[in-house]
């Protein structure tokens, strides 16, 4: 078997991993970058009006032959471990012949993406799989594991073919809301693994102050309870973990949860995928209309859907009067601003943003100080700590681990036995 990481040999984003049994050739992910060759940040409009050759050309899409669009496919599938652009970015540039596996939650979640922000993925041959459950591809067979990560629905993969195993850890960690799913991991590890193609995003990294998953929930129900104003809680309605954590947090401190129709809307599309998710249906919940969602919703036929949640619906005035037992999950800063017009006296009230907070800005801080509105930052990050990478790799005990998704590929030499340094683009006999 032959492994090529095409891209994400030495960097976080744009992943894109080939495995070549000699008979079928699989592409693991095809994600867009997070930065350029110089390291600064990957801005899409370079994609514009630009065609695929070019893109190619340039290196902003790797090099893969009969991958792309316009040009005869020798890519038997494609699987892809999560829904998250730098994992599934580029998929839209692939030819249509060639089938992208991927589960029935990460379908769902890139179907939603495809509706509400300008990019879009436009997949057109998907074929989603059930954790678990192999599948065979060619000669390869691919089972995929159901792992703990910001992203729902979010797998690694073990392939078979010609009396080899790969591990692809795809992206996880062992401290969120799905924590078991890698403790099962560490037990009952797949055998016999060649070679281990490990992630390594927290590699150089502080995790933050949180832990895991459970002390956000714990230490938002102590902001939450001690409230005197309306909580606005910041956070990718995609971070289903999160989610939750915020839902229960608000409902242990006796708090409305306040969601929007987009998050509606997700909550409610998973809920084929998943039964524990809180809905717009449930007690704590109310939902707040905003027009640009609702226009997405009648544009692509769903109208019938703005009178389901009908029930939950809470108007801006009835959440003005009521601010001191409300969390209100905020999503941009255009719906944000709309909000800060129209809620009255908002001395007191609380920002808690649940993000990587390098996106934070100074504008955004003054904005939050012209209100009165404090500042506190809840956050623990969607990949694994370095201890626990280690004890992924000690349990696996691969005969080799290849280092991806990583900006200190250099660094695995110290922290895990077994180590091979590979650039983008090489083959790697195994
Ligand atoms: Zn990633
Ligand atoms: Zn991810």
């Amino acid at each position: 078997m032959k492994i090529i990481i095409h891209r994400g040999s030495k960097e976080i984003g744009g992943s894109c991993v080939e495995l070549n049994s000699g008979e079928t050739r699989v592409i693991i992910d095809l994600g867009m970058p997070l930065v350029k060759a110089n390291k600064e940040p990957f801005d899409s409009k370079a994609l514009e009006g630009e065609s695929v050759k070019e893109l190619v050309r340039t290196h902003i899409l790797p090099a893969v032959s009969g991958l792309y669009e316009g040009e005869k496919s020798t890519i038997n599938a494609a699987i892809l471990s999560h829904a998250h652009q730098d994992h599934y970015g580029f998929l839209r540039y692939i030819n249509p012949d060639i089938p992208v596996y991927m589960s029935s939650g990460a379908k769902i979640l890139i179907e939603i993406s495809d509706l509400f922000i300008p990019t879009k993925a436009n997949l057109r041959n998907v074929v989603p799989f059930e954790m678990w459950h192999s599948f065979k591809i060619g000669d390869l067979a691919v089972t995929p594991y159901l792992v703990d990560h910001s992203a729902f629905d979010a797998a690694a993969f073990v392939i078979e073919g010609g009396g080899k195993k790969v591990f692809y850890s795809g992206d996880l960690r062992g401290h969120g809301r799905k924590k078991v799913l890698f403790d099962k991991l560490l037990s009952a590890p797949p055998g016999n693994i060649d070679c281990l193609l490990l992630e390594g995003s927290m590699l150089g990294r502080e995790n933050g102050q949180y832990p895991d998953e459970k002390a956000v929930e714990e230490r938002m129900v102590n902001l939450f309870r001690g409230k005197k104003n309306i909580a606005f809680v910041f956070c990718s309605s995609q971070n289903i973990d999160r989610l939750v954590s915020v839902y229960r947090a608000a409902k242990r401190s006796g708090s409305l949860l306040v969601i929007d129709l987009y998050t509606a809307y997700i909550l409610d599309r998973l809920s084929t995928v998943s039964k524990h998710l809180p809905q717009f249906d449930w007690d704590e919940v109310r939902v707040k209309y905003f027009q640009s969602h609702a226009r997405v919703l009648v544009e692509s036929n769903q109208k019938e859907l703005l009178y389901k949640y009908q029930e939950a619906k809470i108007k801006i005035e009835d959440i003005d009067q009521n601010k001191e037992n409300i969390v209100m999950l905020m999503r941009d800063n255009s719906i944000f601003k709309a909000c800060l017009q129209k809620l009255t006296n908002l001395e007191g009230a609380m920002a808690v943003y649940s993000m990587w907070d390098g996106y934070v800005t100074d504008k955004f801080r003054n904005v939050l100080a012209e209100h009165g509105i404090s500042y506190e930052h809840v956050h623990t990050s969607g990949h694994a700590v370095v201890s626990d990478l280690q004890r992924l790799a000690n349990a696996i005990n691969p005969s080799h681990i290849i280092p991806i998704h990583t900006f200190y590929p250099q660094d695995y030499l110290s922290l895990f036995g077994n180590v091979r340094l590979v650039d983008d683009g090489e083959v790697i006999s195994i």
